[in-house]
């Protein structure tokens, strides 16, 4: 299974499922919904912690 996570965009404040690999540090994607560009920040992780349980838990 992979590990994916509902990341917020700081702009739009919506959220959007990314593969978590593909938003590692240092990586650019855009927002799904307004197209801007979002990076990694612990704002946009706030969902994080819940996805990460749900991966934890089958
Ligand atoms: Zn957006």
């Amino acid at each position: 299974m992979e590990l994916t996570i509902d990341y917020e965009c700081p702009q739009c404040k919506k959220s959007f499922h990314q593969r978590f690999a593909d938003i590692s540090p240092g990586k650019i994607r855009k927002c799904t919904h307004c197209g801007a560009t979002v990076a990694l920040t612990l704002e946009g992780l706030r969902g994080f912690e819940k996805a990460l349980e749900a991966y934890c838990r089958p």
